[in-house]
C-alpha cells in the first residue's frame, strides 16, 4: 500500500523534473517534494501508524525514493548549468584568427608630408639625402659658413649654448660643410632636420622648427641653376606652376646672396591681405656658395661653384595647409593632427 503510493509520488515528480523550464521551477518543485514540508516529509509522519514488521521495508523504500529523486534534481540541474555555460560560449565566442581591432591608423605629421615629398623629388634629381647631428661645433654652425664671432646671429640670446661650447643647431646649414668635407666635389645634396632657436614662443615663433638645406655644387654653376631647382621645388610642392623673383639679400654663406620670392599665391599677383599688397611672398635664403665657404670645406674655389638654399619646411607646410598658428605643429594635439 505504501509502496504503490512511494512509487507513484516518485514517478509523477520525476515527471514535473523533467519538465520543469527553468532553474526557477525546479526549485519549487525540490521543495515541493523532498523540502522539511515536502509530500516525502509527509510519508515520514504516517511511519507512526505502522507496524513493527512494516516499518524496515518502508523505511527502505523511503530512503531509496529520495535517493532516485535527489539524483534526478542534481542531474536536471547540472543540465541547466551546462546550457547556461554553452549559452554563454556562444555568445562570447571571438574569433582569435581575425587581426585585432588594434588602435586607429595614424598619418604622417604635415611637416613630415611635406619633407618626404621634397626627399623624392630631389632624389630622382640626383641629390643625397644627408643627416647631421643637432648638437654642433660652433665652427660647424657658425664659423665654417663665414658667420664671423661678431654676427649677432651668435647672440647669447638667438642661440642654446651648452656648457663646453657647443650648441643646438640654429640651422641644417653646418650639413653642407660636413657634406663638403666628407664627400668634397662634385656633390648634390639636400639635408632637411630639426633647429632650434632661442625664441620667445607665440603664433609665428617656435624654439624648434624644421629646415631643409640644399646645396650643388659642380663646374658652371650659375643663378640660373638656382632658379631653375627652386622652381621646380616650388611647384612640386604647391602643386602648380609658382612664377618666383629674386631680390638681393645678405647671407654671410653667399655671394651674391638672394631674397626668393613666390608670386602669390592666393591673389595670384594683384595684391591681397597675405602678400600685403605686394603680389610677393618672401619664401627663402639662396645665393650662389661664398669662395671663403668653399675653401674652407677644402675644395678650390676656382676650379668649382655652387648654389646653396635654405627652406624653412614648418613655414612652407603652415602656407601650404593654411596653418596659421605655429604652436599647433608641435601641441601633440590629435584634433589637429588628424586632419592631415
Ligand atoms: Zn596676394
Amino acid at each position: 500500500m505504501l509502496d504503490e503510493q512511494i512509487n507513484k509520488l516518485v514517478s509523477e515528480a520525476l515527471a514535473r523534473v523533467e519538465g520543469a523550464a527553468d532553474p526557477g521551477a525546479l526549485e519549487a518543485v525540490r521543495v515541493d517534494v523532498l523540502g522539511r514540508k515536502g509530500s516525502l516529509a509527509q510519508f515520514s509522519k504516517e511511519f507512526g501508524k505502522l507496524s513493527a514488521d512494516e516499518r524496515p521495508r518502508a523505511g527502505q523504500a523511503l530512503n531509496a525514493a529520495k535517493a532516485s529523486l535527489e539524483a534526478a534534481f542534481e542531474g536536471k540541474k547540472a543540465a541547466f548549468d551546462r546550457s547556461v555555460l554553452e549559452s554563454r560560449l556562444r555568445a562570447e565566442w571571438v574569433d582569435l584568427t581575425l587581426p585585432a581591432p588594434g588602435p586607429r591608423p595614424g598619418s604622417l605629421h604635415p611637416v613630415t608630408q611635406i619633407q618626404s615629398e621634397i626627399e623624392d623629388l630631389f632624389t630622382s634629381l640626383g641629390f643625397a639625402v644627408l643627416d647631421g647631428p643637432e648638437v654642433e661645433t660652433e665652427y660647424h654652425n657658425f664659423d665654417a659658413l663665414n658667420i664671423p664671432p661678431e654676427h649677432p646671429a651668435r647672440d647669447m640670446q638667438d642661440t642654446f649654448w651648452l656648457e663646453g661650447g657647443n650648441l643646438l643647431r640654429t640651422h641644417t646649414s653646418p650639413v653642407q660643410v660636413r657634406g663638403m668635407e666628407r664627400l668634397g666635389p662634385p656633390l648634390r645634396m639636400i639635408a632637411p632636420g630639426r633647429t632650434f632657436r632661442n625664441e620667445e614662443v607665440d603664433a609665428s615663433h617656435e624654439h624648434t622648427f624644421y629646415q631643409l638645406e640644399g646645396m650643388m655644387v659642380d663646374r658652371n654653376v650659375s643663378v640660373a641653376h638656382l632658379i631653375y631647382f627652386m622652381k621646380t621645388l616650388l611647384s612640386a610642392v604647391f602643386r602648380r606652376e609658382v612664377t618666383v623673383r629674386l631680390r638681393p639679400g645678405f647671407f654671410p654663406f653667399v655671394e651674391p646672396g638672394f631674397e626668393l620670392d613666390v608670386q602669390c599665391l592666393i591673389c595670384g599677383g594683384p595684391g591681397c591681405p597675405v602678400c600685403k599688397q605686394s603680389g610677393w611672398v618672401e619664401l627663402l635664403p639662396c645665393g650662389l656658395v661664398h669662395p671663403n665657404v668653399l675653401r674652407m670645406s677644402g675644395i678650390d674655389p676656382d676650379q668649382w661653384g655652387g648654389f646653396a638654399f635654405g627652406l624653412g619646411l614648418t613655414r612652407l607646410a603652415m602656407m601650404r595647409y593654411g596653418i596659421d598658428d605655429i604652436r599647433l605643429l608641435q601641441s601633440g594635439d590629435l584634433r589637429f593632427l588628424s586632419q592631415f
